[in-house]
């Protein structure tokens, strides 16, 4: 389970490690990005987004209602957020199986409430709050076992 740390003390600082992570990342990953509400997942996927190439920062949003959405023609990036979602076969009818199979990275907000969902060799980023603005970001290339 190898894994690299960066630190980040601002949401300008948290894109461009996103954008640092699009160079290394392969062109197809799934990848769990797991922290609480406001952690800076959102704001990561921006950097990876434009990192990629696939849209600029400010032309990304959210998918806490859309449920998923995608960047480039065709997409080189999927962001999905789970949040909303209370039951597992709500995600199942989402046709997130085909979206692993695409050429792309996935990124998954809340994607660890429907493990059973998941691919078994996808990525994890963990982020955690270590200050008002400072946060811990922790990529992991093979999902690290269950936080508990
Ligand atoms: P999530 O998707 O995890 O719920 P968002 O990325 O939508 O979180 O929101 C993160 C919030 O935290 C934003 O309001 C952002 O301005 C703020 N923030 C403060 N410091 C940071 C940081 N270092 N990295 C990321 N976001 C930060
Ligand atoms: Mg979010």
């Amino acid at each position: 389970m190898k894994s690299v740390r960066f630190e980040s003390s601002s949401p300008e600082e948290t894109r461009a490690i996103g954008r640092h992570l699009a160079t290394i990342l392969p062109a197809q990953a799934v990848i769990c990005l797991v922290g609480n509400l406001g952690a800076g997942k959102t704001t990561l996927t921006k950097g990876i987004v434009e990192g990629r190439g696939a849209a600029r920062e400010e032309d990304v949003s959210s998918p806490t209602f859309t449920l998923i959405h995608g960047y480039g023609d065709p997409p080189a990036v999927y962001h999905i957020d789970l949040y909303r979602l209370d039951h597992e076969r709500e995600a199942a009818g989402l046709g997130l199986e085909e979206l692993f199979e695409m050429p792309a990275l996935v990124l998954i907000e809340w994607g660890e409430k429907f493990p059973r969902l998941l691919p078994p060799d996808r990525m994890e980023i963990r982020i955690a709050q270590s200050g008002e603005d400072r946060r811990t970001i922790d990529f992991y290339e093979t999902a690290p076992p269950p936080q508990g």
